[in-house]
């Protein structure tokens, strides 16, 4: 018979500065983008989640990285085109 797995942790794991990522791919948000002789900055996007719950609605914002958003959007854009255009 196997033993449990105890693991232990501490109130200052909680606090933790967040590493800024984005929320769909994972890939850092404020990496820069370097080309020959330039070096440029990509934009962050964000996403917010909607959920009804116990009678409230509730929005959790996301970081998205610019072509996370950017796909996550225009699939969106394209949802809802579909369901005006079924009724
Ligand atoms: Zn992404």
């Amino acid at each position: 018979m196997s033993q449990p797995e105890v693991r232990v942790g501490s109130t200052a794991q909680l606090f933790e500065p967040e590493e800024s990522s984005c929320d769909a791919c994972g890939e850092p948000l404020d990496a820069a983008v370097e080309d020959d002789d330039h070096e440029s900055f990509v934009p962050a996007g964000e996403g917010a989640l909607l959920w009804f719950r116990d009678g409230v609605v509730r929005e959790e914002k996301r970081p998205l990285c610019a072509a996370c958003a950017a796909a996550i959007g225009m699939t969106a854009l394209s949802r809802w085109a579909t369901e005006e255009d079924e009724g």
